[in-house]
């Protein structure tokens, strides 16, 4: 078997760099042996920083419990040992972006969960299954940047990946306008229950940022890669609410969308059944199949019952079918609509395909189209 991938995780500590180690925990290609996070971890064991904060349902992996964290702004110590950094850092966006862009002048491909880099034109906003041709604005970065081998990758928002997903095998029809409620779990907000006890039987209608991003972010996943990076595609026109509620994981959608040909219900669900990315004609890893599963159930999706759906097949990558559990896209509710044409609901784990599950995708992709090698 052909060696693994050195990865490093910078946010290694936080809700999403947990999950990052949780999932990266006997990864067929990636092998985490770099930890770092800010200068109140630095220095400690992995285990002892995250210490009476580790969330996660599985135990702290023994080998990474063991590695000391490294300080993110040290850069030559971080980069020198990894081949690519997996990055989710709760910083002020000037000083992620900064500190992105030195890691890419490191020669070190970063995979970012964080936002800074999401409006710069080369630098793709990748969900693997919609616009893995987005990755052909890396050499066009690299040309800016002046490097051969680094670049930056970014995720789009966790709030997006359950209507965007839904969405994106109907474009043939013109979809036109999107309504669109976000029902959000507070691990978007890096919260649990005990660190945030307000949330408990209690909705907060007011998620700062969430709802630009949720309007414009997909119209660059919807975008061409032309001239010197990519150009937002120019509809639908998409207006929403963005709203905390109390759940730990999984954000769920309520959509309302007109189309410029209206399709059968039949067609939308045949759509649905069949569609399938390049994640899963390459059988990588962590793609989930189906991407897509319709509930014909009227109370489904819900929160707790289908926030892990995914599955593949236990021989991808030489994986476990479990690897690609929360990696799947759960719909329901299919029905007309008064208004606009037709109306569903849609659900995505926020933590694992809104974040660190689908930077492990997308570095599974980066890997198998050649941009990630061996340093
Ligand atoms: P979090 O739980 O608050 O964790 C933040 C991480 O950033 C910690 O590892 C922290 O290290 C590190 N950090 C803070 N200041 C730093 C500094 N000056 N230098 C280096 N590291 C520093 O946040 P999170 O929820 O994991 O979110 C991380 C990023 O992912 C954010 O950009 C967020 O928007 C994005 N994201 C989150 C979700 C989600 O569902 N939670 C989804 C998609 C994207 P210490 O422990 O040492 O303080």
């Amino acid at each position: 078997m052909a060696e693994k991938l050195k990865a490093g995780i910078v946010g290694a500590t936080g809700m999403v760099g947990q999950r990052f180690v949780a999932l990266l925990t006997d990864h067929p290609w990636f092998d985490v042996v770099t930890v770092a996070a800010s200068p109140r971890s630095a220095g400690k064991t992995y285990a002892e920083a995250v210490d009476g904060r580790w969330v996660m349902p599985t135990p702290i992996p023994g080998a990474t419990a063991k590695l000391v964290v490294k300080d993110a702004s040290n850069i030559e110590d971080v980069a020198g040992g990894v081949d690519l950094i997996f990055c989710a850092v709760d910083m002020p966006k000037d000083e992620t972006r900064l500190l992105e862009e030195r890691y890419a002048m490191a020669e070190t491909p970063v995979v970012s969960n964080n936002s800074a880099h999401r409006w710069t034109p080369d630098v793709p906003m990748v969900l693997p299954e919609i616009n893995p041709h987005h990755l052909a604005a890396i050499e066009m970065q690299r040309r800016r940047l002046g490097v051969k081998r680094g670049f930056i990758t970014v995720k789009p928002n966790c709030s997006i990946q359950s209507y965007v997903p839904a969405l994106h095998p109907l474009r043939e029809f013109g979809v036109e306008k999107l309504f669109v409620c976000t029902y959000q779990a507070i691990s978007g907000a890096g919260k649990t229950f005990k660190d945030w006890p307000e949330m408990v039987d209690n909705v907060i209608p007011y998620i700062g940022g969430e709802e630009e991003k949720s309007e414009k972010e997909p119209l660059k996943v919807w975008g061409t890669v032309e001239g010197d990076g990519i150009m937002n595609a120019d509809g639908p026109a998409i207006t929403s609410q963005c709203i905390r509620v109390p759940v730990t994981d999984g954000h769920l959608a309520a959509v309302f969308v007109s189309f410029a040909r209206k399709p059968s219900k039949e067609r939308i669900l045949e759509l649905w059944r069949a569609f399938e990315g390049e994640p899963q004609k390459k059988g990588l890893p962590s793609a989930p199949r189906p991407f897509l599963t319709y509930f014909t159930e009227e109370n489904r999706p819900q929160t707790r019952l289908d926030r892990d759906a995914g599955d593949c097949a236990p021989a991808a990558g030489g994986s476990s079918g479990h690897r690609a559990a929360g990696m799947g896209i759960t719909i329901g509710r299919l029905r007309e609509d008064r208004l606009l044409d037709y109306r569903f609901v849609c659900l995505s784990h926020n933590t694992i395909r809104g974040a660190a599950g689908g930077a492990v995708l997308t570095a599974e992709l980066l890997k198998e189209e050649g941009y990630l090698t061996r340093k």
